[in-house]
């Protein structure tokens, strides 16, 4: 199978000819929610209809079940003091793991009414954490407890280090990844809204982040997917844009430009970029880990 498509001819000068994809680990029923925990050299990534977290180990690539049952755990990422946060569909929440291991509820609703099923998760260089909330962890017991939304409304909310929650996006049908620009002048969202509604166009829209670094603009369509739906992605040091999608990952230019593609042949649902440098790809294809060098380095939250 060919392994890579070249669109915009920067792209060859973003990977590696020579390089082969890893099936590193297979067995799931849905991957999602990669993070790489550096002070472990280990990857976490969801299983979620199968309830659980997995990790892969650096050293020796042994995979283990971290944690089941996991509150249908999906998205992931990690903060400035290295904790990791988590999103769960059955928790409706936004968690952390302290230190000493014990979960804690950053947030679980928003005046007073549960959240739907938190999604995918970032943290801002000045600690807040923002996240999205569509349905799909409330849509059926697959993913999580069938239930009706509380809200009422699919938004991306901003946590701040004082616990206080404010909605900052109000604008999408099915908001899911989310990633901000390597200068945090953008916050760059996913709409998968076509699971729900057959003409909303698949894309990652664009938010300026107003000065005051904690609302946002309006919002621009940046890139239209041309092959299923951008679920997770990630922003490289350049400001290129890594996407899942239905037949691999997609990389974008920071003007929106499809540079290429590294095909997989399986629907990808999240990426994220690990390893001590900070230059492989851990891409959650449906039932599979895989993971490919690339000539890019992820944005470090430790930068
Ligand atoms: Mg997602």
């Amino acid at each position: 199978m060919q392994l890579y498509s070249t669109i915009d001819p920067r792209f060859d000068a973003l990977i590696h000819k020579n390089v082969r994809m890893e099936t590193l680990w297979t067995g799931a029923r849905w991957c999602e929610g990669p993070v790489w925990v550096p002070s472990g050299r280990y990857l976490l990534w969801s299983d979620i209809p199968n309830d659980r977290v997995m990790r892969w180990d650096w050293a020796d690539g042994h995979v283990s079940t971290f944690e089941q049952p996991c509150f249908n755990r999906n998205g992931h990422t990690i903060d400035a003091q290295g904790r990791v946060i988590a999103c769960e569909h059955r928790g409706r929440a936004v968690t952390r793991t302290e230190h000493d291991g014990t979960r804690r509820v950053l947030a679980d609703r928003y005046q007073g009414k549960r959240f739907n099923s938190p999604n995918d998760v970032v943290v801002k260089r000045d600690g807040s954490i923002w996240f999205t909330d569509p349905s799909y962890g409330i849509d059926s017991d697959y993913e999580g407890d069938k239930s009706p939304s509380e809200i009422g409304a699919r938004n991306v909310y901003r946590i701040d280090p004082d616990g206080s929650v404010e909605r900052v996006i109000d604008d999408m049908v099915q908001p899911n990844g989310l990633a901000f620009s390597p200068d945090e002048s953008l916050l760059y969202v996913a709409d998968t809204g076509r699971t729900h509604q057959p003409d909303c166009t698949p894309a990652i829209r664009a938010y300026p982040v107003a000065a005051d670094g904690k609302s946002l603009g309006a919002g621009q369509t940046l890139c239209e997917c041309d092959v299923g739906l951008y679920d997770g992605f990630r922003v490289d040091t350049d400001g290129n844009i890594w996407s899942s999608a239905g037949d691999g990952v997609h990389c974008y230019a920071a003007d929106g430009t499809l540079l290429g593609k590294i095909l997989v042949d399986e629907v990808v649902a999240n990426i994220c970029f690990g390893g001590p440098k900070l230059n492989r790809l851990f891409i959650c294809a449906t039932t599979s880990l895989r993971s490919i060098y690339v000539n890019a380095r992820g944005v470090s939250h430790f930068a």
